[in-house]
């Protein structure tokens, strides 16, 4: 083999979920929103003679548009190409100690990867048996701290008061609460940013304003923070935000009646579907996220996976310790957990038929 394979850089990549080629499925493995973008945005027709001119590097517009809708400064907010791009140029700018950083032993499985990309020493904190977050976990010497709240896989949302107390004990780290599903439930951690000079909390487009596609994050931090994290980006790729992006997203924030509309009708739906698979065996976690982390007391939940996959129904399983016997189910319309539930009567049904 020739020499240069030895100075090839080796990573294990994250896997992302499925996005199957078939249009003809009923996809809840992903956490997307079924509702689509704002009309607003869907209105926009962006003026392709000007993709021939570089974007604004600051993506000026889309700052002030997030800085005004949160009562922010724009010198407040930082964005990306996704929360994937803010989170990861987040490791770079903040988490440079020979301390390990740490986060949950079950969380965003992206988080490990940064940090072997970055070679960023880390230190998995296990949750409870419940799943929940151990505060005196965070209470050790640290190069930084980051966990996402409500938690994915397990869709649970930490009070917040354990978040103030784990920001507040750890002023010598940068802390990131990654709010990919805050809008879900839960109370955000951006009421604290005033108060704590070490605290960033990164949010996405990709969930509550169904524009995964579109690839929107930014952060919300003090001023300090949000300069060290330009620098970084400026020192990589100064041009991460198109045109177009800017100008959906701005178009996004500015319909927040669409937006509260569509984050109401997923969580009403995601309490119905609760209800619903209950009396079928199922227990899930408690939700505050746009999915559900669920288990079945007798059939394994890689069975459940495939046979929902072979009916066209794309959930997502992971093969991992703890957590290989649930299954994240994203909500997605009234009909299609209608779908779900009614796939899920039909299979238990047939095992019964089965087993007579
Ligand atoms: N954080 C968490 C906890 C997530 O589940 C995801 C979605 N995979 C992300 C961040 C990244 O989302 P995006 O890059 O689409 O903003």
């Amino acid at each position: 083999m020739s020499g240069f394979m030895d100075n090839i850089r080796r990573v294990e990549p994250y896997v992302p979920g499925e996005q199957p080629k078939n249009k003809n499925v009923i996809k809840l493995n992903t956490n997307e929103n079924p509702y689509g973008p704002s009309p607003k945005v869907k209105d926009i027709s962006v003026n392709l003679d000007y993709l021939r001119l570089y974007p604004d590097p600051a993506a000026a517009d889309l700052v002030e548009a997030i800085a005004d809708y949160h009562g922010f400064k724009p010198e407040n907010i930082f964005v990306g190409v996704g929360s994937d791009d803010v989170i990861a140029m987040s490791f770079l700018t903040f988490f440079n100690s020979d301390k390990p950083i740490l986060f949950p032993d079950i969380t965003y499985s992206f988080y490990k990867v940064w940090a072997a990309l970055f070679n960023i020493p880390y230190e998995c904190q296990p949750l409870d048996s419940d799943f929940r977050l151990v505060k005196s976990d965070y209470m050790k010497e640290n190069g930084g701290i980051i966990f996402p709240n409500p938690n994915a896989p397990t869709a649970i949302y930490e009070d917040i008061g354990t978040v103030e107390e784990i920001i507040r004990e750890n002023h010598d780290s940068v802390v990131i609460i990654d709010e990919a599903y805050i809008d879900f439930g839960g109370e955000s951690a951006i009421s604290l940013v005033d108060k704590y000079d070490n605290l960033l909390v990164v949010r996405t487009f990709s969930k509550s304003r169904s524009m995964a596609g579109l690839r929107i994050g930014y952060a919300i931090g003090n001023s300090l923070l949000i300069k060290a994290l330009n620098d970084v980006k400026y020192s990589y790729n100064s041009y991460t935000m198109n045109r177009p992006s800017i100008i959906y997203g701005v178009a996004s924030v500015e319909d927040d009646e669409y937006f509260k509309d569509t984050v109401a009708r997923i969580v009403a739906t995601r309490e119905k579907f609760i209800k619903d698979i209950k009396p079928l065996g199922f227990t899930c976690l408690p939700s505050s996220a746009n999915f559900v982390f669920a288990t079945h007391r007798s059939v394994p939940a890689k069975e459940i996976f495939m046979a929902a996959r072979e009916k066209n129904i794309f959930v997502r399983h992971f093969d991992l310790p703890r957590i290989d016997n649930y299954l994240r189910i994203t909500i997605g319309t009234d009909e299609e957990m209608k779908a779900f539930v009614t796939f899920i009567n039909e299979f238990l049904n047939s095992k019964k038929d089965n087993c007579k």
